[in-house]
């Protein structure tokens, strides 16, 4: 249906306000207004949600970062940050009648300090630059994202990123010591420090996963880690995914913390095995990949420790790489197992949940009986270590209806993850994609908490409205929706609040 023409008609009156209100403070370049320019912006990695923006800003400076903002608070224009666009659950996709603040043009190193081990950085740095850059020093940063060739620090920040060795190094919020940030008003704050502690209240620790909500980052100090001498990698089969999954809490419980400890069942080492050829065993109903790094005789210790635990779990083979060729190989299934899924299925929906690691084997059951139940199918390929799980649900959106019930099917799979005392995102963060889980989630009076936050950073809800919080009135509504043959399913919304709904509508 076309927009009324008043509408569109608001809408260029409103675009050319703020086209113009960006000229008074950035250079022309800086700008993208043109349909044809600004079209690319229109959806991040969850392309299912797309929304035109008014303009894109490219700020080269802190200064103009701070100019924008300033800008379009005065303009009541909404602002939504991004980095490379990777995110998969719509925190980049532009609001209606707002403007992007692209962060493209922030990608300077500032300084690498091989003393203190840190990297400073500006917010468009990509995540895999930071280790290119430390590389000379025997250093890199931990966190990695399996987009990280092209996802930036800034993005990274705002959604919490994780990544295959996050289980022992821990995920962006244990190795980002400083941020500096613009806020909705345009003043510059830095939040944390490079001292092992700062003072005050720990505000570093609400800003890391907040996704561009509270502010604009400019620069962040991040930590380095020395680059382990060596690393070996187990691959190990089994013959089903519960035995995969026990064999997963076996190894923590046995005091062991790999490196990184990874399972992907058989849909997945089938989908990926004929792209990029990395070994795996197509006949095995799971693969694990078990990492350990450090000195040579620790690797081999845990090694074999690990090694003994997967025996005695099931496991059906085992291969141990022999060279680093050989443990990059067995990684590059992992790593390639999103763009893999794209041989087999038009289309495929990333879910992101976690769940309690003793949950992994119930809970993955349950995956499967959902697929039969939707008639889709799904495969799983997911951080086991951190009990971090991400169905791809596989699907054609050309056939009538098939988006829709792939939705059902991951909303069902994010109620599964609460119902086993996990929660509805592990690192893709909320975005616009898991607005009603979160009140699946949360009671009213933990989100109000969140919207006061919000409100203390951003009280006239300038940057990247709409997201990763839900409205009281949405929880409301989702809670109407969970009513079936007369009784209220949706036990922690209260009463009061789905009475106001009621009575509205
Ligand atoms: C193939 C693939 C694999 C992936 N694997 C992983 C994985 O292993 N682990 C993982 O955690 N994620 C993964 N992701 C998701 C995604 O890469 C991460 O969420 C990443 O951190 C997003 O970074 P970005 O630069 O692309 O941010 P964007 O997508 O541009 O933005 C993400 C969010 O950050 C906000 N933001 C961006 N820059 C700033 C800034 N300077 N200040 C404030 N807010 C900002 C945006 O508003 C948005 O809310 C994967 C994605 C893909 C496509």
């Amino acid at each position: 249906m076309n927009a009324p023409d008043h509408d569109i008609a608001s809408t260029a009156a409103r675009r050319s306000a703020t086209v113009a209100a960006l000229h008074a403070v950035l250079p022309p370049h800086c700008i993208l207004s043109g349909e044809e320019d600004t079209r690319p912006y229109e959806c991040d990695g969850l392309t299912a949600y797309r929304q035109l923006p008014l303009a894109v800003a490219l700020p080269e400076n802190e200064a103009q970062v701070a100019a924008v903002l300033r800008a379009c608070g005065t303009l009541r224009v909404p602002i939504v940050p991004r980095g490379a666009g990777t995110g998969l659950s719509g925190g980049a996709t532009p609001v209606a009648e707002g403007i992007v603040l692209s962060t493209a043009r922030l990608n300077r190193i500032v300084a690498v300090d091989a003393t203190a081990r840190t990297a400073t950085v500006q917010p468009g740095v990509r995540n895999a630059a930071i280790s290119e850059a430390a590389a000379g020093h025997g250093l890199y940063y931990a966190p990695d994202p399996s987009s990280q060739i092209a996802c930036t620090i800034g993005g990274n920040i705002a959604e919490n990123s994780g990544g295959v060795h996050c289980l022992k190094y821990g995920l962006t919020l244990h190795n980002v010591l400083r941020v500096r940030m613009v806020d909705a008003d345009g003043h510059i704050v830095e939040l944390g420090s490079c001292a092992p502690d700062a003072a005050g209240l720990d505000l570093l620790a609400v800003f890391i996963g907040s996704e561009g909500m509270l502010g604009v980052v400019t620069e962040a100090t991040v930590k380095l880690v020395p680059k382990p001498p060596q690393a070996r990698v187990i691959m190990a089969s089994f013959d089903s995914v519960v035995q995969g999954a026990d064999a997963v809490a076996s190894v923590i419980s046995a005091g062991i913390i790999p490196a990184g400890l990874e399972m992907m069942d058989r849909t997945s080492v089938r989908m990926v095995e004929p792209f990029v050829r990395a070994g795996y065993d197509t006949e095995a109903a799971a693969i694990l990949l078990c990492e350990s790094d450090g000195l040579p005789e620790e690797v081999d210790d845990e090694i074999a420790r690990m090694g003994a635990v997967l025996a005695r779990s099931g496991a059906t083979a085992i291969a141990v790489s022999r060279d680093e060729a050989e443990r990059l190989r067995f990684w590059s299934g992992r790593k390639n197992a999103f763009p893999a899924a794209g041989r087999i299925s038009p289309d495929y929906y990333c879910m992101d949940g976690t769940i309690p690691r003793r949950r992994l084997a119930g809970v993955l059951t349950g995956i499967d009986a959902l697929a039969l139940e939707y008639g889709l199918r799904c495969a799983n390929v997911f951080h086991a270590g951190d009990g971090n799980l991400h169905p791809l649900i596989l699907f054609d959106a050309n056939v009538p209806g098939e988006f829709a019930r792939a939705e059902r099917f991951g909303e069902a799979i994010l109620a599964l993850c609460v119902a086993a005392g996990g929660t509805v995102t592990g690192e893709h963060g909320v975005g616009v994609e898991k607005l009603d889980a979160m009140c699946g989630q949360f009671t009213v009076e933990e989100i109000a908490a969140f919207i006061a936050v919000k409100q203390a950073f951003d009280p006239a809800r300038q940057l990247n409205p709409d997201k990763a919080i839900p409205t009281l009135d949405r929880c409301a509504q989702y809670g109407r929706r969970k009513v079936d043959a007369g009784l209220f399913q949706f036990a922690r919304a209260p009463s009061a609040c789905y009475a106001q709904e009621q009575e509205r509508s």
